[in-house]
C-alpha cells in the first residue's frame, strides 16, 4: 500500500471540477486507488504534504511519435509540415533500432510533462511500430498506439503495399490491443484520407471492427486539407462523408483537428459517437485555423484534447488546454458581431484534461480520476504557494495557469512510480 498526500484536484463534469484539501490518497498493490480519505484523517504519507496538489494524470489524446524530436520548427503550413518534416521523420523510424531509442525518449519526454495516457501515431513500419510497443510496455505508460497507414500521395520510402500493410497491422493489433493488464491499445491509423485508397480506409475500418481496435485519423485540419479531400472524393460531400462511407466514423475513432465543419458536419459526427481531438497548440502554430470548441460541443460531440506534437510545439498539456481556452477567448472577442455565449471555463479545461478524455476514449470506468476502484494514474505538484490562499474556483483556474513541467514530483500509471 503506497499513501499520497495533498489537496485533491477532482474533475467531475464539464462543469463541476471539485477541490479536497489536506486529503490522503491510497494505493493498493494492485495499483488502484483503495480509498481517498478527507482532511487529516490520514497518517504516514509516503509521498506528498500538505503543499502538494494530487491529479489525475494528463491524457494526450493526439500526438505524434517519430515527431517528439522535431517540436518548435516555426514557418511552415500543413502540407509543407509534411513534406518537409513528418515524412522524413517517420522514414528515420525504418531502422527498429533507431525507432526503439526515439521511443524511449518520447516516453521520457511524456511522462516528465505528467502524460500518462497518449493516443499516439506512428511510422508506416510494422517491426518498428512493435519496437515502440515494447518501450510504452517497459515503462509503464498507458496509450492508444498504431503503425501509420497510407498507401497514396505519399513518398516512396513511406507509402506501403496496401494488403501487406492491412496484415501487418492486424498482427500488431492481435499482439498489442489490451496487453499489459489492458494499459495498451492497438489503433488502426489511416494517415488522412487524401494518402489512403479505397481499400485501405475500407480495410482499417473492418479490421478495426473485428478486434475491437480504435481508429485514428486527421481530417479537416486546414482549408488546403479540406480542398485537396474535395478534390481526391469528387463523389462524395466532404471529408466526413468519405470517412462515414468507408466504415471508418465510428465510436472507436478518434479524429484529430476536425477545425473545419458544417452545423451537418457537427451532427453526423456527434450522432456516430465519434471523438473529436481539438489540438488548439497545433492549430495555431501551422495556421490552420480556429476550433470553434464552443459549437462542436454544443452539437454533442464528444472531445479530447491533444497537443498535436510535433505540429503543435509544446507537450505540457495544461498549456495545451490554456491554448484551448485562448483559442475560445480569441473566437469571441474577434467574432462579428460579437458573441454573447460564455467561453469554457478552466473547470472544463481540467476535465477535458482527465476525466472527459477518459470517457471520449472509453476509459473512464479505469482512469481520469482520483477515486477508489480506479487506477492510479495520478501525479503529484507543488505548485505556487500562493495558490493555496485563494477561494476554490480562483485556485483551479490559477493551477491550470500557472503549472509548469518543473513542478511534477511524481508520476504514477496504474499505481506503478514511472517519473518523472
Ligand atoms: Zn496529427
Amino acid at each position: 500500500m503506497q499513501t499520497l498526500h495533498g489537496t485533491v484536484l477532482q474533475p467531475r463534469s464539464a462543469t463541476e471540477c471539485m477541490i479536497h484539501e489536506n486529503a490522503w490518497v491510497r494505493i493498493d498493490d494492485c495499483g488502484r486507488i483503495h480509498e481517498v480519505v478527507p482532511a487529516g484523517a490520514g497518517t504516514g504519507a509516503t509521498v506528498g504534504d500538505a503543499s502538494c496538489w494530487i491529479l489525475p494524470g494528463f491524457i494526450d489524446a493526439h500526438c505524434h511519435v517519430p515527431q517528439w524530436e522535431r517540436r518548435g520548427i516555426d514557418g511552415l503550413t500543413l502540407f509543407d509540415w509534411h513534406e518537409r518534416i513528418v515524412y522524413p521523420a517517420e522514414a528515420r523510424f525504418e531502422d527498429p533500432d533507431f525507432a526503439e531509442r526515439k521511443a524511449e525518449a518520447f516516453a521520457t519526454g511524456v511522462i516528465g510533462f505528467g502524460t500518462t495516457t497518449v493516443a499516439a501515431f506512428g511510422c508506416p513500419f510494422p517491426e518498428s511500430a512493435d519496437r515502440v510497443f515494447s518501450v510504452f510496455a517497459r515503462r509503464g505508460l498507458r496509450a492508444v498506439f498504431g503503425m501509420m497507414l497510407n498507401d497514396v500521395n505519399c513518398p516512396a520510402p513511406l507509402c506501403q503495399q496496401t494488403n501487406a500493410a492491412l496484415d501487418q497491422a492486424r498482427e500488431l493489433g492481435a499482439k498489442w490491443h489490451g496487453a499489459e493488464n489492458g494499459r495498451l491499445h492497438y489503433a488502426f491509423c489511416p494517415r488522412m484520407p487524401v494518402c489512403c485508397s479505397e481499400a485501405m480506409m475500407r480495410g482499417a475500418a473492418a479490421l478495426a471492427r473485428m478486434l475491437g481496435c480504435y481508429v485514428q485519423t486527421h481530417l479537416a485540419e486546414s482549408p488546403a486539407e479540406v480542398m485537396a479531400v474535395r478534390e481526391a472524393f469528387p463523389e462524395r460531400l466532404d471529408g466526413v462523408d468519405v470517412l462515414a462511407e468507408m466504415g471508418l466514423l465510428t465510436d472507436r475513432t478518434l479524429f484529430g483537428h476536425g477545425v473545419f465543419l458544417s452545423r451537418a458536419q457537427r451532427q453526423q459526427v456527434a450522432e456516430a459517437g465519434t471523438t473529436i481531438v481539438h489540438c488548439p497548440t497545433a492549430n495555431l502554430f501551422l495556421e490552420s485555423g480556429l476550433m470553434d470548441y464552443v459549437a462542436h460541443r454544443s452539437a454533442g460531440i464528444r472531445m479530447a484534447l491533444g497537443s498535436g506534437v510535433g505540429g503543435g510545439p509544446n507537450p505540457f498539456m495544461p498549456q495545451v488546454a490554456v491554448d484551448f481556452l485562448q483559442t475560445a477567448k480569441g473566437l469571441k472577442v474577434y467574432a462579428m458581431p460579437r458573441r454573447t455565449h460564455d467561453v469554457p471555463t478552466p473547470a472544463e479545461a481540467w476535465w477535458l484534461l482527465t476525466r472527459g478524455a477518459a470517457a471520449a476514449l472509453h476509459m473512464d470506468d479505469r482512469i481520469g480520476s482520483v477515486e477508489s476502484g480506479l487506477e492510479a494514474d495520478l501525479l503529484v505538484v507543488r505548485p505556487e504557494p500562493w495558490i493555496a490562499e485563494l477561494p476554490p474556483d480562483q485556485r483551479i483556474s490559477a493551477l491550470l495557469y500557472t503549472l509548469r513541467p518543473q513542478q511534477i514530483e511524481h508520476v504514477f500509471i496504474a499505481g506503478r512510480r514511472v517519473g518523472p
